[in-house]
């Protein structure tokens, strides 16, 4: 498995391109959504290209996503309040990137709606 030197989250997961990062190991690493729509909104992604969940993620990269996550939401302070942990894959998702990313949101009421 590679990177795509085409894409933005390959760049930024391996610092090719500098980001507000919150976590990294040898796996992941999360970042600040530059458009986010909550106090906080992290992107957990992998440091290898995989174009959504829907590709053949190996389980490690998997459990190194969700444990990513559930860092970032304690690093955030958000194991008390709650938060979200969300995945868009394809079209009727509207992901709009095109490497497999987790959203992590919280820090105020989230709706039924994405966020
Ligand atoms: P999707 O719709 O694919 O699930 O979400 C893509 C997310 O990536 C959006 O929330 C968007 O704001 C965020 N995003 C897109 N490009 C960049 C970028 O270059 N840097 C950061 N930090 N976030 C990005
Ligand atoms: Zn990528």
């Amino acid at each position: 498995m590679a990177t795509n030197d085409d894409c933005i989250f390959c760049k930024i997961a391996n610092h090719v391109i500098e980001s507000n990062y919150v976590y990294e190991d040898e796996l992941v690493c999360a970042f600040r959504d530059m458009s986010p729509l909550a106090p906080t909104h992290v992107l957990v992604v992998p440091k290898d290209h995989y174009e959504s969940f829907a590709d053949d993620v190996p389980a490690e990269v998997t459990a190194a996503l969700f444990h990513a996550a559930r860092e970032v939401a304690k690093a955030e302070g958000l194991i008390e309040s709650g938060f979200r942990v969300v995945t868009n894959a394809g079209p009727d998702a509207g992901q709009a990137v095109s490497h497999l990313h987790l959203h992590v949101l919280g820090g105020r009421r989230l709706t039924d709606d994405f966020a």
